[in-house]
């Protein structure tokens, strides 16, 4: 593994229309190493005229592509399950090099993005219609699905290989073109990514990229543009919503998995080792820095005192540093920006009466590490539990009925996942049932699955990402009626 010059080969310019080129204006920005505050490559910032080339490069490339023959969009597919499959440490370490995270998160992520080629292959040949008989028997009703168009993805830096193959596999595999924007914090795995693509054998102009320092306007040119047909779009429920207000114009076909705050509650009954080992999955994967990490804790008083000790000395035993380094279990923050939000997080909920029993202060020295924290005696009100923590912080709150623990669990407008440890089964899915949540994982603090629909209710967004329901988000019904 070389220190000097790492990734000479990964491409740091646009992919439009199968070709690698410099921004329009010239334009560059940084990408910066968070475990060490370096900058790792410099990378063509697209311009908005390069976003609207982009949206014509895949509209020209789109009647192709949606004629192509289902099997052989699966076979391309297949083929980048296994190439990405056969990269996955050089992936895994691009993703620890721009995003920071552990390497054990990284390698975990390869395998997860790398499944959704594999499961989208597998869905593209099984897409079907219908046909039925009218009530007034006048007719056939036949419907079917078909390529919704040009589609512009839009992903964040969290999982930067994940977020982009749960997009593009069900886009390539319902036969549509798309244009993706990777974050600007780690676009490098994005244009892997899309060098793979090219090299399974997806044609010029099917798939293109286009990082960009200034987000704002390179998105929306791409809306704006008249070829422009759906939005696929992973981030902060903030910018969500301001990107349904500017795909409202074109009237796009919209997908939305924004923010979460997902509770995980622990009743009496439950089996503590468990639900301690769930516990750091669900708060601990990629740093605490995921749309699903358990966000606030409710723990039924009888265990309360017994899950908080443990819980916190399983997170104090989790080594913290650079994520190369492959015995560290916490990588760092994407930023120093987000070790302040956090630490400010933990200043407030201390303030309001919380105590830290672990961790709780960012770590002296280079790069944006923060510690594995717990928080305990946390209050109703405590400012802490109307965030977003995005981070390694763990509030805990005590309650004493289910009634209670839903009220509280429910008591936030985001909507993705939720946890419930119980060993009492018609709980566990009463409390399933009555959570105001897309997801809800039982007695597991792992829920990701690349064949499972993934989403949120509420303002944690819309449409479904995975599964057999993630291709429909890129097609359309076409209702025929059919006289014979
Ligand atoms: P973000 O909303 O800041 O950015 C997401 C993407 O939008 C990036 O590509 C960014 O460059 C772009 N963007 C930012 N401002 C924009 C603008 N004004 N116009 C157009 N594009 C813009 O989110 P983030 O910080 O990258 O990611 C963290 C957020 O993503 C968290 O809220 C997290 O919960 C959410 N997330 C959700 C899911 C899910 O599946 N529901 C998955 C991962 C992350």
């Amino acid at each position: 593994m070389t220190e000097q010059r790492p990734f000479a080969d990964v491409p740091t310019q646009l992919f439009i229309g199968g070709q690698w080129r410099d921004a329009s204006d010239a334009s560059t920005f940084d990408v910066l190493d968070p475990a060490t505050g370096e900058t790792l490559a410099t990378v063509a910032s697209a311009s908005e005229d390069d976003a609207r080339a982009a949206v014509d490069a895949a509209t020209d490339a789109g009647a192709d592509w949606a004629a192509t023959a289902p099997r052989v969009r699966a076979e391309i597919l297949q083929r980048a399950y296994e190439l990405m499959t056969s990269r996955s440490d050089e992936i895994a370490e691009l993703i620890v090099r721009e995003n920071g995270k552990a390497w054990a998160d990284a390698a975990g992520e390869v395998k997860y993005a790398a499944e959704f080629f594999r499961w989208y292959a597998e869905e593209a040949v099984r897409v079907s219609g219908h046909l039925q008989t009218s009530p007034q028997g006048d007719k056939r009703i036949l419907t079917l699905q078909q390529p919704i168009g040009t589609s512009v993805l839009v992903t964040p830096w969290n999982f930067p290989a994940a977020m982009a193959t749960r997009k593009i596999a069900p886009a390539l595999a319902a036969g549509c073109p798309v244009v993706l924007k990777p974050a600007s914090d780690t676009p490098l795995t994005a244009l892997a990514v899309a060098h793979l693509l090219a090299e399974a054998g997806v044609p010029a102009g099917v798939v293109n990229v286009v990082p960009a320092r200034r987000s704002g306007i390179v998105v929306k040119a791409m809306l704006s543009h008249p070829a422009t047909r759906k939005l696929s779009f992973t981030g902060s429920t903030e910018v969500g919503r301001a990107l349904l207000r500017d795909a409202a114009d074109q009237i796009l076909s919209v997908s939305m998995e924004l923010g979460g705050n997902a509770p995980f509650l622990i009743f009496d009954d439950a089996d503590v080792d468990a639900a301690v080992e769930a516990a750091t999955v669900a708060k601990m994967r990629n740093g605490g820095q995921s749309c699903i990490a358990a966000n606030r804790f409710y723990v039924q008083s009888g265990i309360y005192d017994e899950f908080a000790a443990r819980f916190a000395k399983a997170l104090a035993d989790m080594p913290m540093g650079r994520g190369l380094d492959r015995s560290m279990e916490v990588g760092a923050m994407i930023n120093t920006a987000a070790v302040d939000d956090v630490t400010k997080l933990v200043a407030e909920s201390v303030e309001a009466g919380a105590t830290v029993a672990t961790g709780g202060e960012p770590s002296a020295g280079a790069g944006a590490f923060f510690p594995p924290t717990v928080v305990t005696g946390i209050e109703r009100g405590n400012p802490i539990l109307d965030h977003e923590i995005f981070g390694p912080v763990a509030p805990l709150v005590a309650f004493d009925t289910e009634e209670e623990a839903l009220e509280l669990a429910n008591a936030t407008q985001l909507g993705l996942a939720s946890y419930v440890f119980t060993a009492d089964l018609a709980r566990a899915l009463r409390v399933s049932e009555a959570l105001e949540a897309g997801m809800v994982g039982v007695n597991r603090g792992f829920i990701s699955d690349p064949a499972a629909p993934f989403g949120g209710v509420k303002h944690s967004g819309l449409g479904r990402e995975g599964g057999s329901e993630g291709i429909h988000e890129f097609m359309e019904t076409k209702y025929i009626a059919v006289e014979w």
